[in-house]
């Protein structure tokens, strides 16, 4: 193994209990394995996954506690596994939610990663990014630039590569419109960029003043405060040219009812994507009006290594500029405090040094 100085012990954020809250403290230095590397976390995003993990929201279990959350990861590569080449000592590189997978099953020779039964996700099955040292697959931490703003990059590490492969799967052209549901979020903020440097425009359908700003500001042609709204079905539909309702919708909400109403006000052979995941939701849709109007409903759960490399991309052309505010580390549960009372505008980027 390869490795530069290191210390053997490290600040971190650990769950000991379900539900929280995370604690502030010392804990051991891992090594990584022969097709690992140990990266020197400086910033990592705070993402609502974190949260639901903590909280034990999802009919999926995480590793046993204790738990390292964090999944939007920024830093330096300074340790790697004896089977490690093509990453550098010193290189940039992210942890992403997928730490790792087969790559040998179907679905990872189709590039469907996220699918891998043998999945690694970080945060989750594996220690994650709220500790000063993360481990992960070699083959899975994104490559990033050298010289590029740590900070700024860490949240495209989850939320960029997510809304982006959302976006795709949306299958909306240039030109067209699209509905961000949950559009004043972490990843809401960000897929208003990305759809806006896709030449898409963005209706973003979320609540405040303070979001109804940032997301006009970000690029949204519209704005529609779901508090507000008598009618949202209406309003969403009259906010595209030919009042006939957005080609796709990215919803990526943490309650379930906008995903129920969805499907009413996409235009015929829309296709509603599902990528939010709030806890005990179940989506239904009218039958009939899916049948003849040929209305798409898929999810989407992260993106593959290609995903990764392009969304970078679009960071790294200046078209993707995240709304995040900085925290230490050791500040963590208060962001989840507000995160639970949908009171974060953009994502916030916690500090591994603080
Ligand atoms: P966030 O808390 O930053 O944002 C959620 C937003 O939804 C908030 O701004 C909130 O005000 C808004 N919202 C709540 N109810 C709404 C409604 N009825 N209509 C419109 N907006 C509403 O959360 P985040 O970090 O952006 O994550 C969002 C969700 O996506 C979480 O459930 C997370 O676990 C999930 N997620 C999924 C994937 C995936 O691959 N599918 C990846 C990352 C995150
Ligand atoms: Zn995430």
């Amino acid at each position: 193994m390869g490795s530069l100085n290191l210390p053997t012990e490290q600040w971190a954020q650990v769950v000991e209990k379900v539900g929280g809250p995370a604690t502030y403290k010392r804990i051991p230095v891992q090594q990584p394995g022969p097709d690992e590397v140990l990266i020197n976390v400086k910033y990592s995003g705070v993402c609502h996954t974190d949260l639901h993990a903590m909280m034990g929201d999802w009919p999926l279990d995480t590793k046993p506690l204790p738990l390292v959350g964090g999944h939007e990861g920024a830093g330096v590569v300074v340790a790697r596994g004896s089977l490690v080449t093509d990453i550098e000592l010193g290189d940039l590189a992210g942890i992403k939610w997928l730490n790792g997978s087969c790559l040998s099953c179907s679905y990872c020779q189709n590039s469907d990663e996220s699918l891998c039964k043998k999945a690694l996700l970080s945060g989750y099955t594996v220690d994650g990014t709220f500790q000063e040292y993360a481990i992960a697959k070699a083959a899975h931490v994104a490559r990033i630039p050298k010289g590029t703003n740590l900070e700024a990059v860490a949240p495209i590490l989850c939320a960029g590569i997510t809304v982006y492969k959302g976006i795709k799967e949306s299958l909306v052209r240039p030109g067209q419109t699209i509905a961000i549901v949950g559009a004043g979020g972490g990843l809401g903020s960000i897929a208003i960029q990305y759809a806006k440097a896709m030449g898409i425009h963005a209706i973003a359908i979320d609540a405040g003043d303070e979001k109804r700003d940032l997301c006009l500001k970000l690029g949204a042609t519209t704005f529609i405060d779901f508090t507000k709204s008598k009618d949202i079905v209406a309003d969403v539909k009259a906010a595209t040219p030919d009042g006939e309702g957005p080609y796709g919708a990215l919803l990526v909400a943490v309650q379930e009812k906008p995903f129920q109403q969805a499907t009413c006000y996409l235009r015929s052979k829309g296709v509603l994507v599902c990528i939010g995941l709030p806890a005990n939701a179940n989506l239904s849709a009218p039958v009939f009006d899916t049948v003849v109007r040929m209305i798409n409903i898929k999810g989407s759960y992260v993106g593959n290594r290609a995903d990764t490399a392009e969304a970078l991309d679009f960071f790294a052309r200046g078209l993707i500029n995240v709304p995040y505010k900085s925290i230490g580390l050791s500040q963590l549960q208060s962001v989840y405090d507000l995160m639970h009372e949908a009171k974060i505008a953009g994502r916030y980027v916690v500090d591994t040094s603080k």
